[in-house]
């Protein structure tokens, strides 16, 4: 499809065809970037780049010109970065185009993140936690003040989370705002406000102004310098729900990070009420997965994998263990991607030692919550998908180990 704008040298036929092609692929990223020969365009899809097409040189130098225009940037200036936006309806989707311009060696680098408007917001329900995981994290969002931490690397689904538990709280009797730098999905019946340091709206200032606005509950984007986490912890002490994420492999890093910050450690403890740990699986294609030999299975079974069926071998369905293969629906065995979490309530002793500022020894997990065993560590979970055949070993390893 691609090929006929590359014929005809049409820029902006193939700045639109690749949006569209990327929008079916539900494409998180459109990156086009400078070589000897001429430019490499490709597309990220559920986390990995797919090579999408290669352009001649004088044709990706017009796309690049096109887009900023498109983006209202100066075509002319080729040595600065430059950051610009526009906004684009394909197939009925609304897209929201975020374009980063990068000056190098050969040429600008081009990098559009594509956020589609149209798309809805996923149910709780739908992330992909265990039935007692979703127990534990509704039981939290009805508190009427606290913290709820969601932790994980870039790309690992924190804000999905964020908006699902939001979805959760319109309610009529609640007001619900957020700052969020930049506010990634507009939601009906909240106030989202997106701080602009240009002309010195800085987060802090934002949430000071906000927490003026008598809210309920707050969404804060990200925690990350120590006058929003002071200005955070005290809204979660008095009579706010606050809900926010941290950029840190693990739960337990996320303690380690406040205390970097010089928080307010009594404040901290006495706040903060669920940790969530997460990151995204892809999932292995229904059309072409085949499942795995004996002598696979076999290999698989390591001492984690023998726990984790003891205890919640069947959490996410009937054991069918299963391995990518690739078909004409998918892209190398895999299509679209599942969440998989760790719930972390923090326990009365754990309060106490955050308070004294020590690290907490160990994560209790929710099982001193329903006094049963469940699939508690994000690797115990993803190896339970992996006995559903939801995910493959090669995927979890990719991922987490
Ligand atoms: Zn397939």
């Amino acid at each position: 499809m691609l090929d006929v704008y590359v014929r005809t040298q049409d820029a902006p036929g193939l700045v639109d065809g690749c949006l569209l092609f990327a929008s079916r692929s539900q494409a998180s990223d459109l990156h086009v970037e400078p070589q000897t020969l001429g430019w490499q365009v490709r597309q990220r899809v559920d986390g990995l780049l797919q090579p999408l097409v290669f352009l001649p040189l004088a044709l990706g130098k017009a796309v690049i010109v096109r887009v900023k225009l498109l983006a209202k940037l100066d075509i002319g200036e080729q040595r600065k970065p430059q950051d610009g936006s526009f906004q684009t309806t394909i197939n009925q989707n609304q897209l929201d185009i975020r374009c980063s311009f990068l000056p190098g060696y050969l040429g600008e680098k081009l990098v559009m993140r594509i956020q589609n408007r149209s798309q809805g917001i996923l149910a709780l329900a739908d992330l992909g936690m265990s039935l007692r995981q979703l127990r534990v994290l509704q039981e939290h969002l009805q508190a009427p003040q606290g913290m709820v931490l969601v932790t994980g690397p870039t790309g690992a689904g924190k804000s999905i989370t964020l908006y699902a538990a939001l979805q959760n709280l319109l309610q009529p009797h609640l007001n619900v705002m957020s700052v969020e730098d930049p506010v990634e999905m507009v939601m009906l019946g909240m106030h989202q406000v997106a701080p602009a340091p240009n002309i010195g709206i800085t987060f802090s200032s934002v949430l000071r102004a906000l927490l003026r606005q008598d809210p309920d509950v707050i969404m804060l984007g990200e925690l990350r310098d120590a006058e929003s986490a002071d200005m955070a912890i005290k809204a979660a002490q008095t009579g706010h729900l606050l809900l926010t994420s941290m950029h840190t492999n693990t739960a337990l890093e996320a303690i380690s990070r406040c205390f970097g910050l010089g928080v307010d450690l009594q404040g901290l403890s006495y706040c903060l009420q669920l940790v969530i740990n997460q990151r995204l699986l892809r999932r292995l294609c229904d059309n072409c997965k085949k499942p795995l030999s004996k002598g696979q299975l076999d290999a698989a079974k390591s001492p984690i994998w023998h726990q984790v069926e003891a205890e919640c071998g069947d959490e996410f369905g009937p054991f069918a263990p299963a391995q990518a293969v690739g078909c004409s629906q998918c892209y190398g065995g895999y299509k679209g991607r599942l969440g998989v979490f760790e719930i972390w309530p923090i326990t009365a002793w754990q309060r106490a030692q955050i308070e004294q500022g020590q690290q907490p020894a160990k994560i209790e997990y929710a099982k001193c919550y329903q006094q049963t065993t469940i699939c508690h560590s994000i690797y115990e979970q993803g190896i339970a998908r992996v006995m559903a055949g939801h995910t493959g070993l090669d995927e979890l390893k990719r991922v987490l180990v």
